[in-house]
């Protein structure tokens, strides 16, 4: 049993019956003790009243001897004390003593009432006798006057004496009504008690994990309520609990098959989740609890888990790691300010990659030496071929001519796409740049009756970035502007703010359906092929423009309304 609540119910139960035993007793014997001694008083005064006739007439003669031999006869036979005391305050006769030893007794409050005729009582200390007595005085007339004054008393010790017994009888019902109510008190913290033990109990088996634990109380009442209640909780938590486990399981169960290696990091970077895909990747077992960085020491990675805190986003990043190349991606765990990393092996794609490029470079190469030497040839041939067989020469030198794009466009996108790729870094002057490679188009603008107009505020604007690649920039996406607008024009538009410069090229040309946008930096991605034909386009040209903006560390994006126009944004950092 839980001591304490029983004990402190108990000794609150016992401090009340005692504390108000103890002030009924008090209170009830002051009471009687008050209403006796107002009885005696009304006795004193009746039997004051009584002998008075006899006092009277002693009084009128004057004779004290017989006045103080009266007054200790009916003394002895009333049990109290009578004294007799002259307007002087002379005392005349007294049953207890003798009156000549007396002091004047004139002051004595009971005394001064009777004097002025009317009935006077007092309880107070008698010097006279050295004890507590009660007073009750009354005037004896002569003709008409006070001749005196009857005083009858009684000792306080003899009423206490008789109210001893009734006392003691108070105490005695007093302390079997305290101790009646101590036992019940008892009874009823005990039962009170004990189904809160018993709750308390259940309670702490709960809180261990024993989910089976229930209350079972008999009766009703509140604590049978709690009791109902308490165990409902149980059922509650029992079964919220078995759901959690299973869906933990569940998901254990997922975790555990993702080839990829997965990581729940905490926010300190302490592993709190791993799945056997990571171990092997980590080539460790037992992860959880160390630090990623102990597992996997890669600044990359670092970097990573630093970037998605930072900025609380996904971020996708390329690790190399034990010769393997690997794409982890990075989310931010809100819920424990964590990070989840999904670790991805891309060294097979990788390899496939690289050996697709190799082969792209390697035909790019053998095929430009072949080309050129056509082209040289087509263009001898041009002055010995006869009028009908020029139609079938200019076929010839338009495909050789794409054939060449092609095969140039790959040398430059494979180069960029190498990743030990370097800019040539220095100043260039945007306005200046612009201009130069408006001056190219000059003459095809002219030819198909477009416009192309340059929007820049006057003097220099430089940026650093690398030169040569900037133009090749500019040169793809003016060439495409002017390639597929045929009325119109086309309009170069130059701004800058305090960290970066925004150049827009825009045209009022066939425009581009919504659903090809996202794909158009792709390699050999063409919205329409037929007409890429007759245009000469490779589809290779957005893909040269993403990649040296982003080596520039800018971004570009389109915008377009097909039969309307195009709008390229490019941004770049000064
Ligand atoms: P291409 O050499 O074929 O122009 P790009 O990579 O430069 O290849 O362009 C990809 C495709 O995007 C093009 O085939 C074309 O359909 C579309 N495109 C690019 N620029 C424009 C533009 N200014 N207006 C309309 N379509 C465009």
């Amino acid at each position: 049993m839980n001591k304490s609540l029983f004990l402190k119910i108990f000794a609150g139960f016992v401090i009340v019956i005692i504390a108000m035993a103890a002030v009924t007793l008090l209170l009830s014997y002051r009471t009687i003790r008050t209403h006796h001694l107002e009885t005696q008083r009304e006795s004193l005064r009746f039997l004051a009243m009584g002998l008075k006739p006899v006092f009277s007439a002693a009084l009128a003669s004057r004779d004290a001897a017989r006045l103080d031999s009266l007054a200790k006869d009916l003394g002895l036979q009333t049990n109290s004390r009578i004294t007799i005391i002259d307007p002087e305050g002379t005392v005349v006769a007294d049953s207890w003593r003798s009156p000549a030893e007396m002091e004047n007794h004139k002051t004595r409050p009971e005394i001064m009432r009777a004097l002025r005729g009317e009935v006077g009582t007092s309880l107070r200390y008698s010097s006279t006798l050295e004890e507590a007595l009660l007073y009750v005085a009354i005037p004896v007339e002569d003709r008409d006057e006070v001749g005196g004054v009857l005083r009858v008393s009684l000792s306080l010790k003899s009423i206490d004496d008789a109210l001893g017994g009734l006392r003691d009888d108070i105490i005695v019902i007093g302390s079997v009504i305290a101790l009646l109510s101590l036992i019940g008190a008892l009874l009823f913290t005990r039962n009170f008690s004990r189904p809160i033990d018993r709750l308390i109990a259940a309670s702490r088996r709960v809180a261990s994990g024993d989910f089976d634990a229930r209350v079972l109380l008999r009766g009703g009442g509140e604590l049978k309520e709690l009791a109902g209640s308490f165990n409902y909780m149980t059922d509650q938590v029992k079964r919220l609990f078995g759901e959690l486990s299973e869906k933990s399981e569940e998901l254990n169960g997922v975790v555990g098959t993702i080839r990829d290696g997965l990581l729940v990091l905490d926010k300190d970077g302490r592993i709190v989740l791993s799945n056997p895909g990571f171990m092997s990747i980590a080539g460790e077992e037992a992860v959880d609890g160390k630090f990623y960085w102990e597992v996997i020491q890669v600044p990359d990675l670092a970097d990573l888990v630093r970037i998605v805190t930072a900025q609380r986003a996904n971020s996708v990043r390329e690790v190399h790691f034990n010769g393997r190349d690997y794409l982890c991606s990075g989310d931010f765990l809100s819920s424990r300010e964590g990070v989840v990393l999904l670790i991805h092996d891309i060294t097979e794609m990788k390899n496939v990659e690289k050996v697709k490029k190799d082969f792209i470079v390697n035909l790019s190469h053998e095929l430009r030496t072949p080309l050129t030497a056509i082209k040289g040839f087509l263009e001898t041939l041009q002055d010995e071929v006869t009028v009908d067989g020029q139609h079938y020469l200019g076929i010839l030198r338009r495909h050789t001519d794409r054939l060449v794009n092609i095969v140039e466009d790959l040398l430059v996108l494979s180069e960029l796409e190498d990743s030990g790729t370097e800019l040539q870094v220095g100043e260039v002057d945007l306005r200046r740049l612009m201009e130069d490679v408006i001056h190219v188009f000059e003459h095809r603008v002219r030819e198909k009756g477009l416009e192309l107009t340059l929007k820049a505020r006057d003097g220099r604007l430089i940026i650093h970035g690398d030169q040569f690649k900037l133009e090749q920039v500019f040169i793809n996406l003016i060439d495409n502007a002017v390639k597929y607008t045929e009325r119109g024009g086309v309009t170069v538009g130059i701004t800058e703010s305090d960290q970066s410069v925004v150049i827009v090229v825009e045209d009022s040309g066939v425009g581009i359906p919504e659903g090809h946008l996202s794909r158009i930096f792709e390699r050999f991605y063409v919205v329409d092929k037929s007409r890429a034909k007759t245009v000469g386009g490779t589809g290779l040209g957005l893909a040269i423009v993403k990649h040296i903006v982003l080596l520039h560390g800018g971004t570009v994006e389109v915008d377009s309304q097909p039969g309307r126009g195009t709008r390229f944004i490019v941004g770049l950092p000064i």
